[in-house]
């Protein structure tokens, strides 16, 4: 089963209000969305990683402090949403993911891994082939593909649905990526 990966397209990171602003951010509102909105319409399972932060993070020793749980920061802009999602939690649970759309995987490190409840979700949607977009390539994307490609899976980033904070980083994130077997798509090739 195909999955779709929209990574951290949140307020706090796309919007030049957000506070921890990727300059750009705000031109990836439209692409995410068609591609969520595609997700949805076509019943492949979108996954959407989301930074969820106490107070005190231990993030916030080298990031200015973001996407707090309970802020607007934290949260995506509604196009982004689909109409039925759920949120996994960052601690271990239960979660019966039948009959949802969105899954808003909460996580308070750069890697969506550190949320105990991925591996769960990745099998019980049988997903075996992940579509990646979002923010930011050299962080929290990198983390994702990486990952991904560790558990054995397929993986496609898209590479015209995603933003960098440093161009010339993000470029040797793409690199590595298909070095170590990933694929590059377009959101034309997705759509
Ligand atoms: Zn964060």
């Amino acid at each position: 089963m195909r999955a779709f990966f929209d990574i951290d397209t949140q307020i706090d990171f796309l919007y030049a209000g957000g506070a921890l602003y990727g300059p750009g951010g705000e031109n990836l509102i439209e692409p995410v969305r068609r591609l969520n909105a595609h997700a949805v319409s076509a019943g492949i399972p979108l996954i959407s990683s989301v930074c969820s932060h106490p107070e005190n993070a231990a993030e916030f020793r080298v990031w200015p402090p973001h996407c707090i749980a309970g802020t607007v920061g934290q949260q995506k802009p509604a196009s982004l949403l689909a109409a039925k999602r759920i949120i996994v939690p960052n601690i271990l649970s239960n979660i019966d993911l039948r009959g949802y759309e969105q899954i808003l995987l909460e996580k308070d490190d750069l890697d969506l891994f550190t949320n105990p409840n991925l591996i769960d979700v990745l099998h019980q949607l049988e997903i075996n082939d992940c579509v990646v977009y979002g923010a930011f390539t050299e962080y929290c994307v990198k983390c994702a593909v990486s990952g991904l490609l560790k558990t054995g899976r397929k993986v496609s980033l898209v590479t015209d649905a995603i933003a960098a904070l440093n161009g010339a980083q993000g470029d040797e994130v793409i690199e590595h990526f298909v070095a170590a077997g990933g694929h590059l798509v377009t959101m034309q090739d997705v759509l």
